[in-house]
């Protein structure tokens, strides 16, 4: 099994390391060890390699799909666009799917794609054909469809890729009345859902916003709760951490770092997260930012500035026990899966700070995923039965209301009053409902045994149930 990537000193794999917080938290359950293996190996890894013209040649491309659990169907997970991929990090990836959808109550096993090429070394036309050439290759083994596996976008991926996805699937399977949901993340033109762009983000700032919300552990912290003036650094500016940012400041926090891999700049006033993604849009790096105090250019010294959240929203394996010590951060609220390694939380949580843990923090991404996907098996937009149904009722209710009271409403007044929820609200509804609950769900299984010592061990303890649970309910096990 190879090595992690990135700037680790421990030698653990990623999928190691995932298995190593399974180990620690199975203790807290009461499970057969055969179940928990079941639950624990990965039930199927598809590695295949396919050739593609690039220029006068021919080049051969590496991928996978693996399918970590089937105790629902489908599965699903995202599919990695990098150079850095390799089979031990689709796996771990894969699991922390599993974990994720039963954390999070999504009816799903987890999954996960992977793709070793770096996205920016191909044109356009070889992007589409990789993209249409590793479906077919899904295709062709089962590892594709509505009630099989269904991929999303992550790493180096988005909407562009979904809809070559969907359209190779749609292709290759003519009159399949479900085709459309064998991928989400989709352009809401082909069937996707409004709000999955910015899904991920907005989870991981509602994750944080409870967190804070919560006074007796902000006490623990040194902190006041609310998120209203807290600095927070966040690490890439891909989707995850951009949506992150600009959620969090939109709740009240303070942009004071941003971190991308080029490097990183701070300014204790704030940062204003637009201006530094047109910035870097157009020069092409985050440096040069004519609003920040201080720049560096190793991008990792800008996760070791002064603030209060630190949310990494890059890659994995970036907090190890090499540079834990010089985080200031109190919370570290991972938007990226696996950044921080278990040598680095054991450090973190013993300097008194919480890990919001990432198969929690980042999963509104899989969860309005799950939204996208009923609405494709259901061929119908949340909100377009009931929206005008809705209006008329509570047109109703303000009229009677008005007439039996003498009180008469402003137009606007009668507006907010009366209006039906449209597709992103009800979206949005969901997720924040979703992330608060499974917040609560998971800090009072850490709160009911005091040898729980982190919200990821307790957020694993809370997602082996589930699932060994769907085993017993399947007759699986007894
Ligand atoms: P993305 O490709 O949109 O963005 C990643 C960003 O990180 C890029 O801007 C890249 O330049 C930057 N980056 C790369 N290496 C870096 C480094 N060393 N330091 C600082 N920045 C660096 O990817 P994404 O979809 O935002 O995914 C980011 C993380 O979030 C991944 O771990 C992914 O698995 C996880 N995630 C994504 C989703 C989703 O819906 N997209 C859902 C759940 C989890």
């Amino acid at each position: 099994m190879s090595t992690k990537s990135g700037a680790a000193s421990e030698e653990l794999t990623f999928f190691g390391d995932v298995c190593q917080f399974f180990d620690h938290a199975a203790q807290f359950t009461n499970h057969p060890a055969g179940l928990l293996d079941q639950i624990k190996s990965c039930n199927s890894v598809y590695r295949f390699r396919f050739p593609i013209r690039k220029g006068d040649g021919l080049e051969v491309i590496d991928a996978w799909r693996v399918e970590h659990s089937h105790h629902k169907s489908p599965t699903k997970g995202g599919i990695r666009y990098s150079e850095m991929v390799n089979e031990d990090e689709v796996m771990a990836l894969a699991a922390l799917m599993t974990y994720k959808c039963a954390i999070v109550n999504v009816p799903f096993g987890g999954a996960k794609g992977g793709i070793k090429i770096n996205p920016k070394n191909y044109s356009l036309a070889e992007l589409e054909n990789i993209t249409r050439r590793y479906t077919v290759e899904l295709v062709k083994k089962n590892f594709i469809g509505p009630g099989i596996d269904v991929p999303a976008p992550d790493y180096g991926s988005g909407e562009r890729e979904m809809s070559w996805i969907a359209d190779t699937y749609q292709t290759m399977n003519p009159g399949q009345l479900d085709a459309l949901g064998c991928v989400t993340g989709k352009p809401i033109a082909l069937h996707g859902i409004a709000g999955r762009r910015e899904a991920t983000g907005r989870g991981v700032a509602i994750a944080v916003r409870e967190c804070v919300s919560v006074a007796d552990d902000m006490k623990v912290l040194g902190l006041t709760p609310g998120l209203a003036g807290k600095r927070v650094i966040v690490q890439g500016l891909g989707n995850v951490g951009y949506h992150s940012a600009k959620f969090l400041a939109e709740f009240g926090a303070i942009i004071v770092g941003l971190c991308e891999f080029e490097g990183a700049i701070y300014n204790e006033k704030g940062l204003d997260i637009d201006e530094v993604f047109n910035h870097r849009k157009a020069s092409g790096s985050i440096l040069g930012f004519k609003g920040a105090q201080k720049e560096f250019k190793k991008s990792l010294e800008g996760l070791e500035q002064p603030c209060d959240i630190l949310v990494p929203a890059a890659l994995e394996n970036q907090i190890t026990e090499e540079n834990v010590v010089r985080i200031h951060a109190k919370i570290i609220a991972e938007g990226a899966n696996g950044p921080t390694t278990p040598g680095a939380e054991e450090m973190f949580v013993k300097q008194g700070g919480i890990i919001i843990p990432d198969m929690y923090c980042n999963a509104g991404g899989v969860t309005v995923s799950y939204f996208e996907w009923l609405k494709n098996l259901s061929h119908v937009a949340f909100g377009r039965m009931d929206k005008r149904y809705e209006e008329t009722a509570n047109e109703n209710i303000v009229n009677m209301v008005e007439a039996s009271t003498g009180v008469k409403l402003s137009p606007e007044q009668r507006s907010v009053i009366v209006k039906g929820a449209t597709e992103l609200e009800l979206v949005n509804s969901g997720l924040e409902d979703t992330m608060i609950r499974s917040y609560h769900e998971i800090r009072d299984v850490k709160m009911a045994n005091p040898k729980i010592k982190t919200l990821r061990i307790a957020a694993f303890v809370n997602a082996i149930d589930k699932i060994a649970v769907s085993y017993s309910n399947m007759g699986v096990w007894p």
